[in-house]
C-alpha cells in the first residue's frame, strides 16, 4: 500500500496534486511520500514485536538525509556499505550503535573512520578482512564488534544480478569454512566476536529461502557456542520483495511470523537490513513527455528522464508501472517510453500498454523510491533531478535538482593545454 492514489483524474501523493508539485519544481522529479515510508518501517517493526530486534535500514537504496531521518526517528538504524554512506548517516543523525557495515570492500580509511564513529559491528565478508580490522583496531586501541557474513548457499530465486547468497557470488565466508574462522576471530587481540549475519538476495517474493538460511546457521550458531563464543546478534539481511507489478511477495507480517518462530528460542537480538521493501513503493518518479513518434513497427513516447535518472530497466530489464499524472487521454496505446540518451538501452518501459500520452503530458512511474535516484549518474551531461518529499498537504525539496554549474565541479583544465 502506498499514497500515491488518484482523486478524480488527478495522481495525487498524500493531499498534494503531483501537477502542483511538477508546477514549482519542474521535471524529472522523485517524489516521496513519508507516510508510506513510515507506514513501511512500522509494518516491519511490529511483524518482529515479539523478539528483541532493530530495524538497520539498508541505506544504498535510497540514501537521501530526509528519508534516512524519517526511519531513524521511528527508532531505527542503519546498514551501510561505505564511508560515504556513514558519513550521510551520520549528518542524518543516527545513533552510532545502531549501525552496522557490509560489503565486500572495505577500504583502511573507511574502517579507521567506522572505529573512530563507534558502530555496532562489522560484517565481515572475507577471512583477509578478519586480520586488517583487527590490526587497525589495534592501531587506534579500539575493540571491533564483528560479525561474519556465512554464505549458506541458498538459492533465492531472484533476479542473478541481485542474488548474493549462492556459493559462487562475491559475498560473504562460505557457510563450511565460517566454523573455522569464528574460532581464529575469537583469538584476535582487538575483535569482539559478537554476531552471524547473512543476506542471500534482493526481491524475493518467498518466505522459505530465509527459512532455509536459518536452518542452516543454526548450526553453525550451536558450533559457533560450543567453541565459547559469546554471540548475540543475529543480522538476517535484507531482501524482502515489494510489488512491482503482479508479485505477490508476503507481508511483513508473514515474513515477521516465519522468522520469528525459527529464531525466538536462540537468544539473539535480530538485525534486519531491509532497503527496497521500506522505500520502493513510497516513491515514483515524473517526467514529461518531450515528444511521440509513431513507427510502422513501433511507438515511442519520449520523454525527460532517462536511464541516468532511473537505471533500473535497462539495468535489470526492470518493471515500473506507467500511469498518467492526469487521466484526461483518449484510448491506450503500446509504446516504448524512452529517454534522450544516446544508448539504445536508455528505455523506461517496453512495449508497454500505456495511455495515449501526447506532448507536455506528466508520466508517473511507480515504485521508484529503491534504487531510483540513489543508481542514478551524470551520463550524457544531465543534471540529476530534485527530489521532493511530501507529508500530508506539505511538500518540501529535500535535494535540489542539480545545475549545470554541479556538472564541472571539481574538474579543471590544465595549465599545458
Ligand atoms: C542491498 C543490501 C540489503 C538490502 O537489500 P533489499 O533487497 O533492498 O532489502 C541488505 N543488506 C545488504 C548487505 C545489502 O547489500
Amino acid at each position: 500500500m502506498h499514497h500515491f492514489q488518484y482523486k478524480g483524474n488527478e495522481l495525487y501523493a498524500e493531499d498534494v496534486a503531483v501537477r502542483e508539485i511538477v508546477e514549482k519544481v519542474g521535471t524529472p522529479l522523485y517524489l516521496y511520500s513519508h507516510a508510506t515510508l513510515e507506514r513501511h518501517y512500522r509494518a516491519m517493526d511490529e511483524a518482529f514485536a515479539a523478539v528483541p530486534h532493530t530495524i538497520c535500514y539498508s541505506m544504498k537504496a535510497n540514501s537521501n538525509l530526509a528519508v534516512l531521518k524519517t526511519f531513524f526517528g521511528l527508532g531505527g538504524g542503519v546498514d551501510i556499505v561505505s564511508g560515504g554512506e556513514l558519513y550521510r548517516a551520520l549528518a542524518a543523525g543516527v545513533e552510532p550503535c545502531k549501525v552496522v557495515y557490509s560489503g565486500v570492500g572495505k577500504k583502511d580509511d573507511e574502517i579507521e573512520y567506522a572505529l573512530n564513529t563507534g558502530i555496532l559491528m562489522f560484517n565481515v565478508e572475507s577471512e583477509e578482512e578478519l586480520d586488517r580490522i583487527d590490526m587497525i583496531a589495534g592501531r587506534l586501541g579500539k575493540k571491533a564488534g564483528i560479525a561474519i557474513r556465512v554464505n549458506p548457499d541458498v538459492d533465492p530465486e531472484t533476479h542473478p544480478y541481485i542474488t548474493t547468497g549462492l556459493k559462487k557470488a562475491k559475498f560473504g565466508i562460505n557457510i563450511e569454512r565460517s566454523l573455522e574462522q569464528y574460532r581464529r576471530a575469537a583469538r584476535m587481540a582487538n575483535l569482539d566476536v559478537m554476531g552471524i549475519d547473512c543476506h542471500i538476495g534482493s526481491q524475493l517474493t518467498k518466505v522459505s529461502p530465509f527459512v532455509d538460511t536459518i536452518k542452516k546457521l543454526k548450526r553453525l550458531i550451536e558450533g559457533v557456542r560450543e567453541s565459547g563464543i559469546n554471540l548475540r546478534y543475529f543480522d538476517l539481511g535484507g531482501g524482502l520483495g515489494i510489488t512491482y507489478s503482479d508479485e505477490a511477495p508476503p507481508l511483513p507480517a508473514e515474513y515477521g511470523a516465519a522468522i520469528t518462530a525459527e529464531t525466538k528460542d536462540l537468544g539473539l537480538h535480530l538485525l534486519f537490513e531491509p532497503g527496497r521493501n521500506l522505500v520502493g513503493n513510497a516513491g515514483i518518479m515524473v517526467a514529461k513527455c518531450l515528444y511521440v513518434k509513431r513507427g510502422e513497427e513501433k511507438n515511442f513516447v519520449i520523454v525527460d528522464a532517462a536511464m541516468n535518472d532511473l537505471a533500473r530497466p535497462s539495468l535489470y530489464g526492470s518493471y515500473h508501472g506507467v500511469q498518467a499524472v492526469r487521466k484526461d487521454q483518449e484510448g491506450v496505446t503500446v509504446a516504448d517510453i524512452v529517454g534522450p540518451i544516446c544508448e539504445s538501452g536508455d528505455f523506461l518501459a517496453k512495449d508497454r500498454e500505456v495511455p495515449s500520452f501526447r506532448q507536455g503530458d506528466l508520466v508517473a512511474f511507480m515504485s521508484a523510491g529503491a534504487y531510483g535516484f540513489a543508481m542514478s549518474s551524470n551520463y550524457n551531461s544531465r543534471p540529476r533531478a530534485v527530489e521532493v518529499m511530501v507529508k500530508g498537504d506539505a511538500f518540501v525539496v529535500v535535494r535540489d535538482r542539480e545545475t549545470y554549474g554541479d556538472l564541472v565541479r571539481g574538474e579543471r583544465i590544465p595549465d599545458f593545454l
